[in-house]
């Protein structure tokens, strides 16, 4: 059996950036991977500014305690200052430009005017209360790095320095399907033997939070023509196919022999619970179509059917290979120190990932039923314990936790 980190290696080495670039709005670009670096035209903020409604001064005209000083200008934010007269002050609000003379500012809960005077309370030190000219980024500074996906605050920070358009990697299109006699789609009455294709749900949001364009086959019937048929569809205008069900070796799993016949497949059996079968490969294309993939085809990735099963192994694997498809450099989910407030005094020898949830105390509570068939274990949770083979856990030992945070986006 391999182990996850090996599985995920072995992924991650296949998954050569996908390339394809196109300019969108900086408005348009939300979820998408910049392709080239940001680099800022200008400092931020462009000019020293008045971090406090108060008055601009110079520290030296204080050189002999209070003072009452006459109120030489008023200065707006988005207004141009007049070099400040020596002797006096200038009335400034948050975000004005600093009068070049001024060297603080006194803050106006500090300050008593009367008429056109005012008194200063406070004598501040050299810089006080000013934002300097560049203070949050330097012009030419690389702001956001090729590869970073575009958060709402990215941005806004891309804003923040001007920029209404940006470089961005073109979506990933990604091929689904789903096999497996007892399928049924909610909507449709369950005949007996039936249950609903959960997964489909699933699988696809998951890949919609990572930005992919996807194409639905729906379920396909347990039959290898059908399969081997749909496999040949997908393959053409997709980068990569995703399936689940069928991987196991039961003879009603179809999807092996369809993508072995279509294109080459490697079977895993990775050392993890819930999860275990997972298929990787490629499917031939006739002609090349502009879709991405492996040298001799379009990439496969067949997960286990089981909902549990199927959740986890997005997260763990096809995450990362699709983020990495996408140019995406920081792939690794960030995994939090917390203390177990549970025990489980059996070891299993694989890698398990247990679904949990934070406590009010800051601790972790683990969900009673950790079989690869409960979907409600996953909603319930706020991630996975991600525990080592052959390890129990005590109550009070801290455990490694990938917040769901960190996997589903
Ligand atoms: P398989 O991997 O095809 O052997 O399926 C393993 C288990 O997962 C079986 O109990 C299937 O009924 C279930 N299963 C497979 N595909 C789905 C799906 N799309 N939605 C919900 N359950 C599924
Ligand atoms: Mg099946």
């Amino acid at each position: 059996m391999l182990s996850t980190a090996d599985a995920l290696a072995t992924l991650l080495a296949a998954a050569r950036p996908l390339g394809g670039i196109e300019t969108l709005p900086t408005l348009d670009a939300l979820n998408r991977v910049l392709a080239a670096d940001v680099v800022s035209p200008l400092d931020v903020p462009p000019m020293d500014t008045s971090a406090m409604d108060g008055y601009a001064m110079r520290v030296a005209d204080l050189a002999h305690g209070t003072a009452r000083l006459r109120v030489s200008q008023r200065i707006p934010a988005g207004h141009a200052p007049q070099p400040l007269e020596p002797g006096t002050v200038a009335r400034i609000f948050t975000g004005a430009t600093v009068p070049p003379g001024a060297d603080a500012i006194v803050m106006q809960e500090q300050a008593e005017p009367t008429g056109d005077e005012v008194a200063l309370l406070h004598t501040p030190r050299a810089g006080e209360w000013i934002t300097a000219q560049g203070a949050d980024i330097r012009r030419g500074s690389v702001i956001l790095p090729a590869g970073t996906r575009l958060t709402p605050q990215s941005l806004g920070l891309a804003a923040s320095v001007g920029c209404a358009e940006l470089a961005v990697v073109r979506r990933l299109k990604v091929a689904v399907f789903f096999t497996g006699d007892e399928l049924t789609m909610p909507g449709e009455p369950l005949r007996p033997g039936a249950i609903y294709n959960s997964n489909r749900f699933t699988l696809r949001g998951l890949l919609e939070n990572l930005g992919c364009e996807v194409s639905d086959f729906g379920i396909v019937p347990d039959r290898l023509d059908a399969t081997r048929a749909t496999l040949r569809d997908a393959a053409r205008e997709h980068d990569l196919i995703l399936t689940c069900g069928g991987v196991s070796v039961g003879e009603e799993d179809h999807v092996k022999p369809a993508v072995e016949a279509e294109g080459r497949l490697s079977m895993w059996q990775i050392a993890m619970k819930p999860g275990k079968p997972l298929a990787f490969g490629a499917v031939r294309r006739g002609e090349n179509t502009g879709a991405h993939g492996d040298a001799d085809g379009t990439f496969f990735i067949g997960l286990p059917g089981n909902p549990v099963s199927s959740f986890v192994t997005f997260l763990l694997f096809v995450r990362p290979f699709v983020l990495r498809l996408a140019g995406v450099k920081q792939v690794a989910p960030r995994a939090l120190s917390l203390r177990a407030d549970f025990t489980q005094p059996k070891a299993d020898r694989r890698n398990e990932f247990l679904r949990a949830r934070v406590n009010a105390a800051g601790g972790l509570d683990l969900f009673a039923n950790q079989s690869s068939a409960v979907l409600t274990s996953t909603v319930w949770g706020d991630g996975l314990i991600d525990n080592p083979p052959n390890h129990a856990i005590s109550a009070g030992e801290t455990v490694r936790f990938l917040p769901f945070s960190e996997l589903l986006y």
